[in-house]
């Protein structure tokens, strides 16, 4: 049993369309995971339009959306997502429970008449909306295992893996390694002991890691080396800052591939891009 991963969505914070962002896309999060008989839609940030009329095409949609958590870059795409819209559709949002209120107030709080048109009680489709009370669960299709990530407010990474077995699919963005203590590096790694292919935050270029501590992302160089002390044979780059265009990510590419020659990794890297899907 095998899983594709297909990124709609590889930017964090903001939306950066433009003929800068082109090869590796300005939406902001959202994935589509595949495996032979089901399909489960992870974070729902701006990608998740274009995402929503691909499977729009395939309607009638029962399928499950999982969330990270709720900063705008992981749920801004949800009221325009077409199967949401659609009466007959079941969509099932799954993600952990808020600080400040619960997944669904907050979820609805960004469809409230002072800033959207339509209320998400309003929408077709029936909506069923809950929060993850188990580190491992079963949603249509899909085996998952969540991993508190280091990010302020309440967020979840999830290693993924179809209901029969077959590889492990992790993604873990919106996480900040230099953060981090050794007890919870150790907890990152030891979770990662089954995975293909790990999607992970490589926000920053290295030198940035200090000036923008506490900001809740991690380097590039950082994703690596945690790949590699967690035996990880493939890492994609994931939530590209919005200051990097196509040219800036390339180099961090670059500063990632050094990284896993220094280490002796042996490691593939590949840049997230919007579009593209990866076979685990
Ligand atoms: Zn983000
Ligand atoms: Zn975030």
């Amino acid at each position: 049993m095998s899983l594709s991963v297909t990124c709609f969505g590889t930017r964090g914070s903001i939306p950066t369309p433009g003929p800068g962002t082109i090869r590796f896309g300005g939406n902001t999060a959202s994935l589509l995971v595949e495996s032979e008989d089901a399909r489960l839609v992870v974070d729902a940030g701006t990608g998740a339009r274009t995402l929503g009329r691909h499977l729009d095409a395939m309607a009638p949609v029962d399928l499950t959306i999982l969330l990270s958590h709720t900063h705008w870059d992981h749920i801004q795409g949800l009221p325009f997502f077409a199967p949401l819209h659609a009466a007959g559709n079941r969509i099932q949002i799954i993600g952990p429970r808020q600080t400040d209120g619960s997944l669904a107030e907050v979820l609805a709080s960004q469809m409230a008449p002072a800033v959207f048109p339509m209320p998400l009680s309003a929408l077709g489709a029936r909506i069923e909306i809950s929060e993850i009370v188990e580190a491992r669960f079963e949603v249509p299709g899909f085996r998952i295992e969540s991993i508190p990530l280091c990010h302020p407010g309440a967020t979840l990474g999830f290693s993924i893996r179809g209901i029969r077995g077959g590889p492990v699919l992790t993604y873990m963005t919106d996480n900040e390694l230099g953060a981090a203590t050794a007890a919870v590096r150790l907890r990152f790694v030891q979770a990662l002991r089954d995975t293909a292919v790990l999607i992970h935050d490589a926000m920053y270029f290295d030198d940035q890691t200090r000036v923008r501590a506490g900001w809740g992302h991690s380097s590039a160089v950082q994703a690596v080396e945690l790949a590699h002390d967690a035996g990880v044979k493939r890492l994609v780059l994931f939530h590209h800052d919005p200051d990097h265009d196509d040219d800036a990510i390339e180099r961090l590419g670059a500063e990632a591939f050094a990284a896993v020659v220094r280490l002796g990794a042996d490691l593939d890297v590949t840049i997230a891009a919007e579009g593209r899907s990866i076979r685990c």
